[in-house]
């Protein structure tokens, strides 16, 4: 038996249940399948059941991709890379109406979402996104403008997906047990119709920017990225607010000035 890596965010999870709902989430039957981190294989066993045209796993622990390849050797609709998905390209391999799957793990989820979110053509081929996060961060990026979980993240998240909720998993249901509570969110792609933002790290940078000190009024911070002429030009904006009052689309506008200079 192999000993579960901390380093990788490895829980495994052991809940059959958990399983089925995540699965169920969506229609997989003739889809193409994309799974992010499959570990032992507890998704993708499922996954398979309900017959996919394709499923391509990407696991950076040799050994698990060692057993995985014995453990389906049979499936010729399988695609095992032993790979780190931070350092793969994930936007040449997903194929049109792909959903991705992932439980992901816990020490580079935000880096993963943030690395769809920054595929260079939008709309993007896949379909559905539906990960697995920690509580606190799945509510994160969640976090709607005026609530206390509205956050840099959110602000990327809501420029290029539709999020929803779909349920808590308890600690219970992972080997080892993590040491809190997961959320799993749907993710579905859209297109922006007010704005036209070219490349998502100009609105990463505005954001890093101006939540640098959320206690902070705006006023120095933006100053730092913005002339006096372009501040003049974003309606509704007042100097005096601090980051999390500045609603989503005042971000979006900022980021649009910058790239048009
Ligand atoms: N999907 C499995 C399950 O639900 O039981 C495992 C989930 S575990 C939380 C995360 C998995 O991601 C582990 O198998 C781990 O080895 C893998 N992983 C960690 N870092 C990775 C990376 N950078 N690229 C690809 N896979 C990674």
């Amino acid at each position: 038996m192999r000993y579960a890596k901390k380093s990788l965010g490895q829980n495994f999870l052991i809940d059959k249940n958990i399983i089925d709902k995540i699965i169920n989430l969506t229609n997989i039957e003739n889809r193409d399948i994309v799974e992010i981190g499959p570990g032992k294989g507890a998704l993708t066993e499922e996954i398979l059941k309900k017959k996919p045209k394709s499923l391509t796993l990407i696991e950076k622990d040799i050994n698990l991709v060692k057993d995985l390849k014995i453990k389906f050797s049979e499936d010729k609709k399988i695609k095992i890379f032993n790979k780190d998905i931070l350092d793969f390209d994930l936007e040449g391999l997903v194929k049109d109406k792909a959903i991705i799957f992932g439980n992901l793990p816990f020490n580079i989820s935000s880096q993963i979402l943030v690395k769809i979110i920054k595929f260079k053509n939008w709309e993007p081929k896949f379909k559905d996104l539906i990960f697995m996060f920690q509580k606190e961060l799945g509510e994160k990026i969640l976090g709607k403008y005026k609530t206390k979980n509205y956050s840099r993240i959110s602000i990327l998240t809501s420029y290029r997906l539709q999020s929803r909720k779909e349920f808590l998993v308890s600690e219970n249901c992972f080997f080892p047990k993590p040491k809190v509570t997961s959320i799993v969110i749907h993710f579905k792609p859209k297109k922006n119709k007010f704005f036209n933002i070219k490349n998502i790290s100009t609105l990463e940078k505005v954001t890093n920017i101006l939540f640098s000190n959320k206690r902070k009024m705006i006023n120095k911070n933006i100053k730092k990225i913005l002339s006096k002429n372009e501040i003049s030009k974003i309606p509704q904006i007042s100097l005096q607010a601090r980051p999390s009052e500045l609603k989503p689309e005042i971000y979006y506008k900022i980021a649009e000035l910058i790239e048009v200079r």
